[in-house]
């Protein structure tokens, strides 16, 4: 939805987004990496308004801190 600018599920072109999960920005809530609340990765949360459906998303930037992350499973190897 946050590239399609549609719903996957119903077509609808409704879609609100809550940035940070809508926690204020800077609250470390999302994706425990680590210990500390710094090492915590933001999830941003795509609604489609017509049918309920929602995406979580997190920025690309973090994606090698979660590759890193001991707790991170591949399911493909
Ligand atoms: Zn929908």
């Amino acid at each position: 939805m946050k590239n399609s600018k549609q719903c996957p599920k119903c077509g609808s072109t409704d879609i609100i987004v809550f940035m940070n999960d809508g926690y204020p920005e800077g609250a470390h809530h999302g994706i425990m990496t680590g210990i500390t609340i710094m090492s915590t990765v933001p999830l941003h949360r795509y609604i489609c308004c017509n049918c309920g459906y929602t995406e979580q998303w997190v920025n690309r930037s973090n994606i090698g801190k979660l590759k890193q992350c001991k707790k991170a499973k591949p399911i493909n190897k």
